[in-house]
């Protein structure tokens, strides 16, 4: 049975620490032994270029190129484009040709399922594929929400409960009901709190108990820290960068909780399959 989960790391917004979360939760899941592939779905590519690879439009194998060669039904080799990185994670790198792929799908015959057939070969490799979005709901978005299991959408607390959430929401309920049925909601994860005083702990305890009416908020918060921002143009996690600061520990905890979420979902599976 295939054991690979694909967990979308999407926010239309940008500078909510997608891309940051990304690095970090898979460096996470990689210490805990898990086999990583990290996939940047952005032609902005800070993926890419938080793992080191400072000029990616020079690549000559990237996303896009695997997409394309999907798009013309084309084979291309087992592991297509993936690089090692020194923190034991896999990428599958992005750049500025992902968005003219992305605008010529289009015209594309079953556009929606480009990503997921992009990643079906390597998924027996990986125990979790986690996708870096862009800041939008467009094509690519879908893409990944179409290729995903579940969505773990990082957000600023003061972003919550906007209209962007909403519409968030409604592009993954879309997903879900006439593509992706098994798409689950992972959780909103907090990024950038600054909680020092009471009263925005306060802010942060209300949001967290009107939106956790609707959608699970990760019990993990990552704080607002320089370091976290040191660490992409060192090219590494915060693991390396800052190992015994506090936002390594809040990547820590939160590996913790995303594979216990995986745990709970695996047994749930189990039970089904004894019944
Ligand atoms: P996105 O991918 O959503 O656009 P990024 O991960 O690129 O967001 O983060 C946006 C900016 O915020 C980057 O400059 C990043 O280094 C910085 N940043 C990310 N996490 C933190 C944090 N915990 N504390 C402070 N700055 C952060
Ligand atoms: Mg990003």
């Amino acid at each position: 049975m295939e054991n690979c989960k694909v967990i979308a790391i999407t926010n239309q917004k940008g500078g909510v620490a997608k891309t940051t979360s990304t690095v970090n939760l898979g460096v996470g899941l990689a210490m805990q032994g898990e086999r990583v592939l990290l996939v940047d779905a952005d032609p902005q590519a800070s993926l890419t270029v938080s793992l080191g690879i400072k000029q990616p439009d020079e690549l000559q194998v990237s996303l896009s190129t695997v997409m394309q060669a999907v798009v013309e039904d084309k084979p291309f080799p087992q592991n297509y484009g993936i690089i090692h990185h020194t923190e034991s994670v896999d990428l599958l790198p992005a750049n500025i040709e992902l968005s003219s792929l992305e605008v010529s799908l289009f015209n594309t015959m079953s556009r929606e399922y480009v990503l997921r057939s992009a990643l079906e070969g390597v998924k027996k490799d990986y125990d979790y594929i986690l996708i870096d979005c862009m800041p939008s709901l467009g094509m690519m978005t879908i893409n990944a929400l179409v290729a995903a299991d579940s969505v773990l959408i990082p957000s600023q607390p003061n972003f919550l409960s906007t209209k962007g959430m909403n519409l968030l929401m409604r592009s993954i309920s879309r997903v879900k009901k006439q593509i992706n049925p098994k798409l689950r909601i992972d959780g909103v994860l907090l990024t950038m709190v600054d909680s020092r005083t009471n009263n925005a702990k306060a802010i942060i305890a209300s949001l967290r108990s009107a939106v956790g009416e609707n959608i699970r908020v990760f019990d993990t918060e990552i704080p607002h820290s320089v370091r976290a921002a040191e660490c992409s143009v060192e090219g590494v996690s915060i693991f390396t960068h800052d190992k015994n600061g506090k936002v390594a520990a809040a990547y820590e905890k939160l590996t913790e909780e995303v594979m216990q979420i995986e745990q709970r979902s695996k047994d749930r599976l189990r039970s089904d399959g004894v019944r």
